[in-house]
């Protein structure tokens, strides 16, 4: 539901397939038979979890379960067998059918393979959608493809993964984006999303503010995400006053690495990147 332009635009795509014969029964007169439907979700952020998507498909709350048994691939929607990935993944089948693995293995670095989508966006100067190399280093994305900062102001961090992705200072820029690398960094691949900043952020605003829409995402299964963010929460938004307390950053270090260790789904596992890594690479701007 947040995203009513993609909607309109996959609608449109969809509407073409299934004209040109691509989609719907017996597809460029064959036997074979298969169709889209877009399904607009309640615009939850924890949808975005395997199990809270097919209980909101269900029409039911998106609560994530953890472990959940059977696998969805044996049961999942409709008590039917289902295979939730992103559509980059499946993007991918068709290349690799046709192509071979070694098409795809060909490309990327030793553990992470193929190529990463990014929504590179902030501060720079062509923003928009990009696909790279696995293993490309954030200096040539953020200054080869996104031809660097406007104003030739300086870089200062660049956050990757969405809301609750790390940020990385300008001694990473030279670090290969990659699934391990990103995660050693106190980052992650996440949805893709690529906020570049300038000299003139302030970190811990930046941690307040994805802080913030975390918090109120989370659906309240877990006592850690719920209760823990908030507090994290309240913390930040004292520092910003200029009420910060001796102490505050130790107890956001241990609230953020607690909550990450004992929340139920990827949403409280993730939340605290923000603040657990400004605190690691901008700690002078929180004292
Ligand atoms: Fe819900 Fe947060 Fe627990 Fe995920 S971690 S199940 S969003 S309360």
């Amino acid at each position: 539901n947040e995203y009513p332009l993609a909607v309109q635009h996959l609608q449109t795509a969809v509407f073409q397939a299934r004209e040109r014969g691509f989609l719907g029964e017996s597809i460029l007169g064959s036997k074979f038979n298969f169709d889209i439907e877009i399904f607009k979700g309640a615009g939850a952020f924890v949808c975005g979890e395997s199990t809270a998507l097919v209980l909101s498909i269900e029409g039911k709350r998106g609560f994530p379960k953890a472990m959940p048994r059977p696998r969805t691939t044996e049961v999942g929607l409709w008590g039917k067998p289902t295979l939730l990935n992103n559509v980059k993944t499946y993007a991918n089948i068709p290349l690799i059918l046709k192509n071979g693995w070694r098409w795809l293995a060909y490309r990327g670095t030793e553990t992470s393979k193929g190529t990463a989508v990014f929504s590179l966006t902030g501060k720079v100067v062509n923003s928009g959608l990009i696909e790279v190399e696995m293993g490309t280093r954030l200096r040539e994305i953020i200054y080869d493809i996104g031809g660097g900062i406007p104003g030739g102001r300086a870089f200062k961090a660049v956050q990757t993964g969405g809301p609750s992705g790390g940020c990385l200072p300008a001694e990473l820029l030279d670090m290969p984006v990659d699934f391990d690398s990103l995660t050693a960094a106190g980052s992650m691949m996440g949805s893709g999303g690529m906020v570049v900043m300038d000299q003139d952020t302030c970190m811990v605003d930046v941690a307040r503010y994805f802080l913030d829409f975390t918090q109120r995402e989370s659906c309240g299964q877990c006592v850690p995400c719920r209760v823990g963010t908030k507090q994290m929460y309240a913390i930040l938004d004292r520092i910003t006053k200029s009420r910060g307390k001796k102490g505050d950053i130790e107890l956001l270090l241990e609230l953020g690495r607690s909550i990450k260790e004992t929340s139920i789904c990827a949403l409280g596992q993730s939340a605290p990147n923000p603040v657990l890594s400004t605190i690691r690479y901008f700690r002078d701007e929180y004292e």
